[in-house]
């Protein structure tokens, strides 16, 4: 059968796969040799059923959101990840990544952090169990997110400033890497999304699963049928999209559409619609879309949402869109800014800035009266507040 699931390999069609340095061989390959076995094992399941229920708060809603799907002729349910602790899907990722450190005898949890979104994520469940904790972030980013870099604190972890390179996103990660490669055998990586090199994006994209599982049952509930005709989810490195759309994946009747960010416009140099403008390369371990210069260099996104500005895309959405599984629209600040602000005047949710993009693709898809679209609100909008009044008071 036809599948857009990880091959034996480790890849997705031309891309994924583990390019990692000899160092961390050994450490790749056994999370590679663990994961499937602890993930499936009972004890695992029901613990992090357990957590996912009573710390979490799952199952979220599916929430039919009647005036957004009356402005846009069709039936708009919202999966509601924004309701969860701590304000995102980032927790279901770093409760199961956790679990399995533990159940691998590490003793230390490493993190990267862009926008500080994950690293509060991972200091959340290193708190929960005990474990020490140090998240990675560039300088530039330490400063421009305070908050989430005090919630770090407070929970108990260290929190690295990195000052090479442009003192981002990208360069925290090389750091991360660079510890992990110094202290191989007590240390386990949290990686904060569908990148990295396998197994990290099939880890990830199982662990976010319990979206689209959710989605399955909460459908047959209330539409009595188990699919929609329309997945909708925005892409950073691709969890809470690859989490969205995993049971469905192989379900020809459901369309996908990603929204990445267009920042600017996708041609005004200000951009992180990776999959419209990559090139293929190596990233953080894996073979995928990468924006970079003429000489392989990377180039630094730009989106007005710092959960967006990766400049790689997991290899998942790669293979998705260069078979046409998928439909990528790159939605543009104002696009997302103003989408932001519709699902907030109709629905009263202030969502987060990347769920905005989601929402910002609604607007550029002609949907038949009747169809069931599901979008997944990724986060909440608490940390965007800024953004959002400053957009409205210029
Ligand atoms: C981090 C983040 C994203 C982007 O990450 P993905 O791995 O692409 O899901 C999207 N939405 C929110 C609220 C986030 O915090």
């Amino acid at each position: 059968m036809k599948t857009y699931q990880v091959d034996k390999n480790g890849y997705y069609g031309e891309f994924g796969g583990a390019y990692v340095p000899e160092i961390l061989h050994q450490c790749v390959e056994d999370l590679r040799n663990t994961y499937l076995e602890v993930l499936e094992s009972d004890g695992f399941k029901e613990e992090f059923d357990r957590l996912s229920r009573d710390y979490v708060g799952r199952p979220s809603p599916l929430y039919l959101a009647r005036r957004l799907s009356e402005k846009y002729g069709c039936k708009i349910y919202l999966k509601r990840e924004d309701l969860n602790h701590t304000g995102a899907h980032k927790i279901n990722n770093t409760i199961g990544q956790i679990l399995l450190a533990r159940r691998m005898g590490k003793t230390r949890i490493i993190a990267e952090t862009g926008a500080g979104q994950h690293g509060v994520a991972t200091a959340t469940v290193c708190a929960l169990m005990n474990m020490e904790c140090i998240v990675y972030m560039g300088k530039t980013d330490v400063e421009r997110q305070h908050a989430n870099v005090q919630k770090m604190e407070m929970l108990g972890a260290t929190v690295v400033p990195v000052t090479s390179g442009n003192m981002t996103l990208k360069d925290a990660t090389n750091e991360a890497i660079r510890d992990w490669c110094c202290h191989p055998s007590d240390t386990y990586y949290i990686i904060g999304s569908t990148v990295g090199p396998h197994p990290y994006p099939d880890m990830v994209a199982r662990l976010q699963s319990v979206i689209s599982e959710e989605i399955k049952r909460q459908l047959l509930e209330k539409e009595g049928r188990d699919h929609p005709d329309y997945l909708i989810a925005c892409v950073g490195g691709g969890s809470n999209a690859a989490g969205t759309i995993y049971h469905f994946v192989d379900d020809e009747r459901v369309k996908i559409v990603l929204a990445e960010a267009g920042g600017k416009g996708i041609h005004s140099g200000m951009s992180a619609a990776t999959i419209q403008l990559g090139k293929v390369g190596i990233i953080h371990g894996a073979r995928t879309l990468v924006m970079q210069n003429e000489d392989g260099q990377i180039e630094e996104p730009y989106s007005v949402s710092a959960g967006l500005d990766y400049p790689g895309i997991g290899p998942i959405h790669a293979n998705l869109s260069a078979r046409r599984r998928a439909r990528v629209l790159a939605i543009d600040d104002d696009e997302a800014l103003e989408a932001a602000f519709e699902l907030t005047r109709l629905e009263g949710i202030i969502p987060a800035l990347e769920s905005a993009h989601a929402l910002g693709a609604l607007a550029k898809i002609s949907f038949e009266p009747g169809e069931v679209v599901v979008l997944t609100v990724s986060g909440r909008g608490d940390k965007d507040m800024n953004t959002y009044i400053n957009h409205r008071l210029s």
